[in-house]
């Protein structure tokens, strides 16, 4: 344990933001790396409480209570030799994961808990800045091939830890650029760039290749895949949108979420893209869905210099007064506790309207103009638990809009292309059918992973089933002889 007072001596203090108004003025991330002294002090509020539930909370089953203790201490490079032992970019969570640990954080009983992600966040900061990380270089050769299809977090993921086992790996992307939704989804001022970069870079001196610009089953058959390669691993995400289809959904003005965001992703690095031109400069922008999507539309159509962002959410807002000490009876410690929240994006502008629903869509011209829509409320849950929802009776409404972007999140992945070319085996909703001890697919051979077996999820879940599929696949290829480890063995 770090100090044993730590606790009671200092109150929770979590990274600064940068302020508003300067960051509304670029796309720099918009979080500020504390002082190495703020973190060590921060690091020992931790208790080391015996059953340390943020470690659970954690989906990647980080070692939370040691890496806190190492860095109160000031042993930055054993801590962070401790935090990539479960986690290969803890940057990436560092910089967007909820941290559901936080929520488990013991000391969240009757006190703020500890910021568990801004610890995370420094301890990855510091070991690029100080040189602790570096290209891990593989020390057998295992003879065989394995390709990973989508370089996501977790086709990354899966790719470096089979990489380090001995595999000749090869990382196939359709995109010009590496990274998934952490390159072209989520936004600069959530996570530059610069920090996929590094770790593609690290991964390219380590052994992986990477084949950008290569979608597979349209440019690299499915045949060619399966010749070629031992096993093959599908971490191509969910990207089938959620649609509204509703009247008027054929007006100029109403895109998907994932036709504005890479837009400005690829602006901010400078990388040319051939579709039309989506930008909510001097628009009425309204953002239908309350997602991370959402918050990142609204976020990007600021600083693009919107005129006004409305955002509508289906969903009622959490009740005020909730925090985790003072929890909703619903949402007991451990849990994920329902309670207010709002993104950097939220606390920048724009306004929210909760509990409505857009029935359809007016324009002018061909292009949109407004959006009709209807206040909605929530009744007693139907057999199978889900809360039945009725409109509420003369409550409709007009607003405004030059432009509507969609972030209703994702139905499940592409189907059309590699999915149905592998003839795959689909869940009932949609995804690609595989557990999660085998990762295997209904073709022997080929696993799955991430968002395109899981469904939407979050970044810190893509890592868990790439390190987990990437272990399957040591244990499908090498049997005994396999050497990489489940999330449960480091604990
Ligand atoms: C706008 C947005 C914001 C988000 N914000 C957050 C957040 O703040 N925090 C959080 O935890 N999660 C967030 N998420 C969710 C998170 O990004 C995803 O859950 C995560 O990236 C899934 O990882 P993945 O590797 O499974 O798939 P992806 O990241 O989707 O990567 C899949 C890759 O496969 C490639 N691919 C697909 N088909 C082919 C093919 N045939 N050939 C070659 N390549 C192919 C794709 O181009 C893509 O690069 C956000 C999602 C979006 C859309
Ligand atoms: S990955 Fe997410 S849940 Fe795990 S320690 Fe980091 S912030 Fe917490």
């Amino acid at each position: 344990m770090g100090k044993v007072t730590g606790f009671l001596e200092f109150d929770r203090r979590e990274m600064d933001y940068r302020p508003v108004k300067e960051r509304l003025g670029d796309y720099k991330q918009v979080v500020q790396i504390a002082s190495k002294e703020l973190i060590e002090t921060q690091a020992s509020r931790c208790m080391d409480c015996g059953i340390p539930f943020c470690n659970d909370g954690c989906p990647l089953g980080n070692v939370i209570p040691d890496w806190n203790d190492l860095t109160y201490r000031g042993k930055w490079k054993d801590a962070s030799a401790r935090l990539h032992s479960t986690n290969n970019f803890p940057e990436f969570t560092g910089t967007v994961c909820p941290a559901p640990c936080e929520a488990a954080c013991v000391l969240g009983i009757n006190a703020p808990a500890v910021t568990i992600k801004n610890i995370e966040l420094s301890i990855a900061f510091r070991g690029w800045e100080e040189g602790f990380i570096e290209p891990v270089m593989p020390t057998q050769q295992t003879g065989k091939k394995v390709a990973v299809v989508g370089s996501g977090p977790a086709g990354m993921a899966a790719a470096q830890q089979l990489c380090r086992a001995g595999y000749e790996v090869t990382l196939f992307e359709k995109n010009q650029k590496a990274g998934g939704l952490m390159r072209y989804g989520i936004p600069d001022f959530k996570c530059e760039k610069e920090l996929v970069d590094r770790r593609v870079q690290q991964m390219i001196e380590e052994g992986v290749t990477f084949k950008t610009g290569v979608a597979v089953g349209v440019d690299f058959s499915v045949e060619d895949l399966k010749r070629d390669f031992d096993a093959v691993l599908l971490a191509c995400g969910s990207e089938k949108p959620r649609d509204l289809p509703v009247e008027g959904r054929n007006l100029d003005g109403i895109h998907f979420a994932m036709d504005f965001l890479p837009q400005q992703n690829k602006r901010v690095s400078g990388e040319a893209f051939e579709e039309k031109e989506l930008l909510a400069t001097g628009k009425k922008v309204v953002v239908i869905g309350g997602g991370d999507t959402g918050s990142d539309c609204i976020g990007t159509s600021l600083r693009q210099g919107a005129t006004s962002v409305t955002s509508l959410e289906l969903m009622p807002a959490a009740p005020e007064g909730y925090t985790e000490q003072n929890r909703h009876a619903s949402t007991p410690w451990p849990g994920w506790p329902k309670m207010p929240r709002s993104s950097s994006s939220h606390k920048e502008g724009g306004t929210i309207e909760y509990q409505v629903m857009t029935t359809r869509f007016e324009g002018e011209g061909g292009k949109v103009k407004r959006l009709y829509v209807k206040r909605v409320e929530f009744g007693a849950p139907d057999h199978l638990g889900r809360p039945s929802m009725k409109e509420v009776a003369g409550s409709g409404f007009v607003i405004e809009a030059d432009l509507v972007l969609l972030a209703m999140g994702f139905v499940h992945p592409v189907h059309e292309g590699l999915v149905s070319d592998m003839k795959l085996v689909l869940d009932a909703r949609g995804n690609v059918q595989a557990n999660t001890n085998q990762f295997e697919t209904s073709q022997p051979g080929v696993f799955a992973a991430g968002d395109v077996r899981r469904g939407q999820s979050l970044v810190v879940w893509a890592l868990w089933e790439g390190r987990e599929a990437a272990r399957a696949i040591d244990i499908y290829l090498m049997g005994d002889k396999a050497t990489l480890q489940s999330r449960d063995s480091y604990i």
